[in-house]
């Protein structure tokens, strides 16, 4: 006889798992399925975000930071760190350490909150019945009220540059190097290139990024997306605008690229190559033919505002539908999804996702850039202040970035919070939650920020939107 569940949710990312928690703490009787394959053989949770994606690329991105102070910037506090070297397999051995402790922590709530699990891979058939073909190849149908589809996304692959073992890598290859390759080559300056390339210049390789729009950053705020151009160009990153990769060639334990950018054809080789040009929605086999789901024509499943699909009480989050790909998108589409199907009236705001880069300086932004605004119309003041202008900056020695706040120009409401510079992710995270309470921009600017803190970046930048900073010279005065 088949199971019944109130929901059946196909994938364990975190679009997924957080659906299938918040499912059971509302009382449904929930299971979730998973299929991906860990490093021990074994199936694990978290999926993209928790195994190859966020966590463990943080994981580097500090480490290697932390290498990259030691050696270049202790000097300028007075400490003398001679012959610091680096040890690669250490640090990937402690990446995958941490990605261990999480993904065991998700079995372990899904135990406390009563979530069933299956290991196997799931597909919707008609009815709402999902198919699980276990790693045995054992097959048992869940009868389910209502399916969760979130299945997430993975790597586009590009003819011109085909993967191999160990030459031509995508990003979870490139998590995976055990020596830092002497030249580096990046397709794509997306947030995935341009982390991944940060890591492995950090560490001492010679990075090449290969875009080929001539546009650096073009979701960013264009005084935002111009300021990191700088920054990281200053860091040592080759960025090449306009560079469209048209073939390689793997030779020796290297790669020779072809590319053609505003000189004509060009040839670079590299030890190492990392394709980063996005990511594609996960489909295959998930959807029987008489399931009834419908996959928009960018091949993502297609979904309304609240994620439901075109069957009832069939819904879908996270990569594998429309809108950002994020992990904070994916689980606050599930605790919606959940919630819905509990019968609460659950929203969210996708006006309000925050959208993060961490390389050092991070790069983060909320809400609208001043280009969209512009283009749509919108009269707006704009406050910015210099991380140079700020003491807690000075004090850290990382002084690189601005904080940039743009209000409506008519009601002073805040309509984007823009940063790049040290802790950009948290000021941007404070943005946000004015945002969500409408804040005006004279509201932040009342509000008691503590001294010294580089959230009074964000104050100032706040203040000077109505030409009331104090720390700087304003631009307007009223
Ligand atoms: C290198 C890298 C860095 C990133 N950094 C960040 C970051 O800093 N911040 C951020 O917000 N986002 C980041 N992302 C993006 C983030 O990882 C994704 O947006 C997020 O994981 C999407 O969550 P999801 O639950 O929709 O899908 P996924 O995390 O992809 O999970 C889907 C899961 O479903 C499983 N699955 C698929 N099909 C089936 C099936 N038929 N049956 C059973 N199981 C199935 C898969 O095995 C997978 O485990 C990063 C991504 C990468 C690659």
């Amino acid at each position: 006889m088949s199971q019944k569940f109130d929901v059946v949710v196909i994938g364990a990312g975190p679009g997924g798992y957080v659906a299938a928690i918040r499912a059971a703490q509302l009382g449904l009787k929930t299971a979730c399925i998973e299929k991906f394959i860990g490093k021990e053989g074994k199936v694990v949770l978290g999926g993209t975000c928790l195994n190859v994606g966020c966590i463990p690329s943080k994981a580097l991105l500090d480490s290697s930071y932390k290498y990259h102070e030691a050696k270049e910037a202790f000097a300028v506090h007075g400490i003398e760190a001679k012959g610091v070297t680096i040890d690669v397999p250490a640090m990937v051995a402690r990446k995958a350490n941490i990605v261990k402790n999480l993904t065991g922590g998700i079995a372990t709530l899904f135990k406390a909150n009563g979530v069933t699990s299956f290991e196997g891979h799931g597909k919707l058939l008609a009815n709402k019945q999902v198919e699980v073909t276990g790693l045995d190849g054992k097959v048992e149908i869940l009868e389910a009220e209502n399916v969760i589809i979130a299945s997430g996304s993975k790597p586009v692959e590009i003819p011109p540059a085909p993967l191999t073992d160990d030459v031509i890598v995508d990003s979870t290859g490139a998590l995976e190097f055990q020596s830092v390759p002497k030249k580096l080559g990046v397709i794509g300056a997306g947030v995935i290139g341009l982390e991944l390339g940060s890591v492995w210049a950090r560490l001492g390789a010679e990075v090449t990024v290969l875009e080929a729009l001539d546009k650096f950053l073009p979701a960013a705020d264009e005084q935002i997306a111009k300021e990191a151009l700088k920054v990281l160009t200053k860091q040592g990153l080759n960025i090449r605008l306009g560079a469209r990769v048209t073939g390689s060639e793997v030779k020796k334990k290297q790669v020779t690229v072809t590319f053609t950018d505003a000189n004509g054809e060009q040839k670079e080789t590299f030890d190492k190559l990392i394709v980063a040009v996005g990511r594609r929605p996960v489909t295959a086999n998930l959807l029987a033919a008489d399931s009834g789901v419908t996959i928009d024509e960018r091949g993502f499943i297609f979904v309304d505002d609240h994620c439901k699909t075109s069957v009832p009480g069939v819904y879908a989050i996270g990569d594998v539908v429309r809108g950002a790909m994020l992990a904070h998108k994916a689980s606050e589409e599930g605790v919606m999804v959940a919630e819905r199907i509990a019968g609460h009236k659950a929203q969210m705001n996708y006006d309000l996702i925050p959208s993060v880069i961490y390389t050092h300086p991070e790069i983060a932004w909320v809400g609208k850039s001043e280009q969209s605004l512009k283009a749509e119309g919108v009269e707006v003041n704009v406050g910015t202040f210099p991380f140079a202008a700020s003491g807690r900056a000075m004090a850290a020695n990382d002084t690189a970035g601005l904080v940039k706040v743009i209000a409506d120009a008519k009601t002073d409401r805040v309509l984007g919070v823009h940063v790049i510079g040290p802790s950009a992710a948290e000021l941007v995270q404070q943005g946000a939650i004015a945002m969500e309470f409408g804040s005006s921009a004279e509201d932040l600017g009342m509000m008691v920020f503590s001294h010294p803190t580089l959230s009074e970046a964000l104050h100032e930048a706040a203040l000077a939107v109505n030409g009331h900073a104090i720390h700087i010279a304003n631009r307007k005065k009223r």
